[in-house]
């Protein structure tokens, strides 16, 4: 089956019904993962992914859920939606972000900024599965590791 597919049809019903108008910019939705879409970490691919916050597209690491909660030390608590309790304020607010990590949201070759993701490129994220079927076992790799460290000595 393929998933991308209904991925894609997702998205577009999430456009349409945010009804963008004739004659406006309709935000470029990547119809299926870009191919450097890709966990530096384990290597997961066709999942949710989480970037470094105000780190250049080009040199930011890409991680899934798993990964990123452990290279924040988290713990693994990211649902389906792609969401976890909030730390202080905990099941009253749920948050996409992951300690420094905000949603990698495709934009062609960049990732649209937190704060101003259109709906239907945030829909298309939503819509992947937060993490892969059947689970990853994965152990940190050094990468990993290394991005822990460097934002680590940054907060
Ligand atoms: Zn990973």
């Amino acid at each position: 089956m393929n998933a991308l597919y209904r991925l894609d049809r997702h998205a577009r019903r999430a456009a349409a019904r945010h009804g963008h108008r004739p004659g406006h910019r309709v935000p470029p939705v990547p119809t299926s993962p870009p191919a450097h879409y890709k966990c530096h970490g384990c290597g997961a691919e066709g999942v949710k992914l989480w970037r470094e916050y105000q780190t250049a597209a080009s040199v930011t690491a890409l991680l899934c859920a798993p990964c990123a909660c452990r290279s924040q030390k988290k713990p693994d608590t990211v649902g389906p939606d792609g969401q976890r309790p909030d730390e202080i304020f905990g099941e009253r607010m749920r948050t996409d972000q992951i300690g420094w990590m905000v949603p990698a949201i495709p934009d062609g070759d960049t990732y649209w900024g937190y704060t101003s993701v259109p709906r239907a490129a945030c829909a298309w994220w939503t819509a992947l599965p937060t993490r892969v079927p059947g689970g990853s076992a994965a152990a940190p790799s050094p990468a990993i590791v290394a991005v822990a460290a460097a934002l680590g000595a940054a907060s």
